[in-house]
């Protein structure tokens, strides 16, 4: 890598606590434009709190992240689908134009060249024919494919998918990785969390291992190993052994481990 390149999204010692529990400590990393990076670990590791952090959403206990720019519009963000409310009354165009409101300003009016990128958008998704149906008639895949044509429209430089493929299908994820890619080549900076090792094998060049803290970060070959996996699960087993003091619990976690 260049000397001269700057990161993009820079987190320098960054540790967040929520009440009195640490839920990341001493976080130190660097993404750069045109990058594709996954984030992997344990449940409760602390991967969407690292992305939420980066928009802002929590606070940090200590440390510094330093971004390219500052302004809502250049971070564009998917939660993981269990955060979404989907029993609003909106349709797939309206979830799509709330994307280039967030691009172009939220008192702007949807003029007739939105409408053409909202259509060309559904194209690319593949739901042509779907801008007037309701948000709660899609199923999960369709409905991880509006999303995806939302983000396309807020044509953000910074990219952050929480779990974008859990309880989605091998269709959707095929057509959707092809977009995540095309966003990689066109210079953003992409983030994914995501469990699935193989998909990560097969399509992240970068990746991070947070258990809490990182455990490993690096070219994807180098951070998924067994050492390193191990290594994961045995911090946040530590870390639960900590919080969990009752016998019962202890009990269900080493019969687990
Ligand atoms: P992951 O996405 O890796 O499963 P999270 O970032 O959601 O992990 O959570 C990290 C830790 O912070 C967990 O112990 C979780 O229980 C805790 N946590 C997450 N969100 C909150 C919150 N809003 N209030 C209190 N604790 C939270
Ligand atoms: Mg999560």
């Amino acid at each position: 890598m260049s000397q001269d390149l700057k990161p993009t999204l820079s987190f320098k010692n960054v540790t967040i606590a929520y009440k009195n529990s640490l839920a990341l400590e001493n976080i130190s990393l660097d993404f750069f434009k045109g990058s594709l990076t996954a984030i992997l670990g344990p449940n409760g590791g602390g991967k969407s709190t690292l992305l939420k952090s980066i928009l802002g959403l929590v606070p940090l206990e200590s440390g510094e992240i330093k971004k390219f720019s500052s302004k809502y519009k250049d971070i564009a963000y998917l939660p993981q689908q269990t955060e979404i409310d989907r029993t609003f009354p909106l349709t797939v165009n309206d979830v799509i134009a709330f994307g280039a409101c967030q691009a172009k300003g939220f008192f702007k009016e949807i003029n007739q060249e939105t409408n053409v990128s909202i259509q060309k958008a559904l194209e690319k998704v593949g739901l042509k024919e779907a801008g007037s149906r309701s948000l709660h008639t899609l199923s999960g895949g369709q409905f991880q494919r509006v999303l995806f044509a939302r983000t396309m429209l807020q044509d953000a430089q910074i990219i952050l998918l929480d779990e974008p493929f859990a309880a989605v299908d091998r269709f959707t994820i095929e057509d959707l990785i092809k977009i995540i890619k095309e966003w990689a080549t066109e210079g953003r900076t992409i983030i994914v969390v995501s469990h699935d090792l193989e998909f990560v094998q097969t399509y992240f060049p970068q990746s991070i291992l947070l258990a809490r803290r990182v455990i490993a970060y690096g070219p994807t070959e180098k951070v998924i190993t067994l050492k390193n996996l191990r290594q994961a699960r045995q911090v946040s087993y530590e870390w639960e052994e900590s919080n969990f003091q009752d016998d019962k619990t202890m009990q269900f976690l080493k019969n687990d481990v």
